[in-house]
């Protein structure tokens, strides 16, 4: 069977006519937590941390929570597990619960409770990698530093018609993509806005594509309408 999907990366104008688009969407139509009112990486990077493989809505009353108990990195690094993992139990996924101990015992102790705003430094960190690297730069420092999770990749490869390496998330041309779109004057505003266009637009099973207002230059929609 033919290969319908193209490895090159789609023109510079088209992916700045995506993201404004996205970004026109957003401002109209964009979820509110308190991860998103806060200017505080570490509350950025700990949200992040709790989103991973968890839905916002679950999330929302975790974080607040969390945040009632702890204010600083200090407080989770100097807190007992057993403390941690009643806190953060509605999340499921108990592997987890260590990781924020030890992230916080990491900043504690390598930047002295401050979080860098660095790629390198953040991948580093336990509990974290690129996508939540990208989303704290991005988010808390405003830095045009791109994020890439599978909802990312999933539009990606339906909107631009794009053919990927079995693992999306580290695909060179995905990357490319995400590295051009975060490139503009609002990089926060921009990784926010496809993080909610891919959870209530195109969404895993059955987007929306009949209220979406980039179908008409969406490959997928055309293939399907
Ligand atoms: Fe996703 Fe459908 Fe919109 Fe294309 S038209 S971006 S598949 S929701």
């Amino acid at each position: 069977m033919k290969n319908e999907f193209s490895k090159e990366i789609p023109p510079a104008e088209n992916i700045c006519k995506f993201r404004n688009k996205i970004i026109s969407w957003f401002n109209r139509n964009k979820r509110i937590y308190p991860w998103r009112k806060t200017g505080d990486p570490f509350r950025i990077l700990i949200a992040e941390m709790m989103l991973q493989r968890t839905k916002a809505d679950q999330v929302l009353g975790v974080y607040n929570s969390f945040f009632s108990e702890f204010s600083v990195p200090g407080d989770i690094a100097k807190t007992n597990l057993k403390k941690l993992r009643k806190i953060l139990f509605p999340l499921g996924l108990k592997w987890r619960v260590k990781n924020f101990k030890k992230v916080s015992q990491y900043i504690e102790n390598n930047f002295g409770g401050r979080i860098p705003a660095d790629r390198e430094d953040l991948v580093k960190m336990p509990g974290t990698g690129q996508y939540i690297a990208g989303m704290v730069l991005s988010v808390a420092f405003n830095k045009p530093e791109w994020a890439v999770d599978s909802n990312i990749v999933r539009i990606f490869r339906r909107y631009f018609g794009i053919d990927t390496t079995k693992e999306g998330r580290r695909d060179k041309v995905v990357i490319e993509i995400a590295k051009r779109y975060i490139s503009c004057a609002e990089p926060r505003t921009a990784n926010l806005a496809i993080v909610d266009f891919t959870a209530l637009i195109c969404s895993p099973r059955n987007p929306s594509c009949f209220r979406c207002p980039i179908r008409i230059s969406c490959n997928y929609y055309s293939k399907t309408a």
